[in-house]
């Protein structure tokens, strides 16, 4: 009897070793969803924690499966709202909101990887306060990386803390860079699909409407990141995170479209050998791949079948018609605030684009009179990162009454 409590004593504690312990800001999004897939499908994989915003029938029905100790959502109304309505079978869940309700997400005692599944500058915060809590972070929130990158990677140096990338171009280059260390990197090909209107002129994309540029050829995500891709702005922020997570040179980064989105990106070493990682165009294995790093574990889903597939191409980016990413590449240069000031008017003039309050290619039009008024702030503080973007919202509110 007693070596038989013994062992069940040992197995339970053997079992919470291999347990990995969870917690999501984004929760209700494209890339919080599928994470909670992947955790609904691992016994090993266990979520103490969530974040929304808005979307609280959703975060109730995962309250009620999942029991994280913690939830947040954005206003306190829903926060109150939620504690009536999980009373009864979660009890034991605490339902926090605001700021300080994500903080709590991000950093609560019980989890070891957080995954950073917000949408924008919002996140900022959140990641650094969970870095300085130990917490390794797979990192999907580009945003937070383009603007604060500098403050994030070395910080994450200093606590010991992985920075695992979730994006599928950096897990991809990620994944080509294991077993190299030492291996000097001569440039990262960060492929891209070219979204709905690869091929076409300026001309055409005045055409745009909204439900055009909603319609990803590849790809199902969030609104934002969909219109980003149509514009390439997200290839752009994709240049500067890559920056931050590799420590290359923005010269060192070639984007390359790649059409059929099989090749997620590729890393050039100094010998001339290219390395690639190759995939169906499915976000769950960049997700996974971060969550049991170094290990790969089973996934299920389409596998590419090379007897099938006619082709794999690449082409040049057309960075005339597609400014945005141009003008990343500027910011980079530049550095110091402008990165901040790209991606702020960027999520503004997407959040005016995705009301119909402005054209798709005014959203170049707001990002390019922002970066021509800034005076850049090098080495911005997390509080000069965020006058920033209040300044690029100010900026953006007095010039365009649309
Ligand atoms: P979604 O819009 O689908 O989800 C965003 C999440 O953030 C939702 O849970 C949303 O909550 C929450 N949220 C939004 N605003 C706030 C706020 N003010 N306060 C608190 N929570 C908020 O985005 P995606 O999942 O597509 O993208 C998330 C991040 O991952 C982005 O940075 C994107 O660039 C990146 N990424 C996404 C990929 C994808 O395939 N989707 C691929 C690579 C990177 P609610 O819905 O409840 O309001
Ligand atoms: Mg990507």
């Amino acid at each position: 009897m007693y070596r038989n409590m013994s062992a069940s004593a040992d197995i339970n504690s053997f079992e919470e070793e291999c347990m990995k312990n969870v917690a999501i800001l984004g929760s209700t999004g494209s890339i919080g969803t599928q994470t909670l897939e992947i955790i609904r499908c691992q016994e090993d994989l266990n979520l103490v924690a969530v974040s929304a915003g808005s979307n609280i029938s959703l975060l109730e029905a995962q309250i009620r499966e999942f029991h994280p100790v913690v939830a947040a959502v954005w206003s306190e109304e829903h926060a109150a709202e939620l504690r009536t309505s999980v009373a009864d079978v979660v009890p034991s869940c605490r339902i926090v909101s605001g700021m300080e309700g994500m903080l709590e997400v991000a950093t609560i005692a019980q989890s070891d990887i957080l995954i950073t599944a917000v949408v924008g500058m919002i996140g900022i915060k959140p990641t650094i306060a969970a870095i300085e809590a130990g917490k390794d972070i797979g990192l999907a929130n580009k945003e937070t990386l383009v603007t604060a990158g500098h403050i994030i990677m070395s910080l994450a140096r200093e606590k010991g803390v992985s920075i695992l990338p979730v994006d599928s171009e950096h897990s991809a280059i990620f994944q080509c860079r294991n077993g190299e260390s030492g291996n000097r990197i001569q440039k990262l090909l960060l492929t891209a699909s070219g979204g709905p209107f690869r091929g076409k002129s300026r001309k055409d994309l005045e055409m745009v409407t909204l439900e055009m540029a909603l319609h990803h050829p590849n790809w199902s995500m969030g609104k934002k990141i969909t219109i980003d891709s149509a514009t390439m702005v997200n290839k752009g922020l994709e240049v500067i995170e890559a920056k931050w997570l590799f420590d290359v040179k923005p010269s060192q980064i070639e984007v390359v479209v790649q059409p059929q989105s099989i090749v997620h990106s590729m890393v050039e070493f100094e010998d001339g050998a290219v390395m690639a990682q190759l995939g169906t165009p499915d976000m769950k294995l960049p997700i996974q791949y971060a969550l049991y790093y170094p290990k790969r574990v089973y996934l299920s889903g389409k596998r590419l079948d090379f007897s099938e597939l006619t082709e794999i191409t690449f082409q040049k980016p057309d960075l005339d018609t597609f400014s945005g990413l141009q003008y990343a590449y500027e910011a980079i240069e530049t550095g110091g605030s402008m990165p901040t000031v790209l991606n702020a008017a960027n999520e503004l003039a997407v959040a005016r684009f995705l009301n119909r309050r402005i054209s798709f290619l005014e959203i170049y039009e707001m990002i390019r009179m922002c970066m021509d008024e800034h005076k850049v702030i090098p080495n911005p503080s997390v509080d000069e990162i965020l006058a920033t973007e209040h300044w690029v919202y100010e900026t953006i509110e007095g010039r365009w009454k649309s």
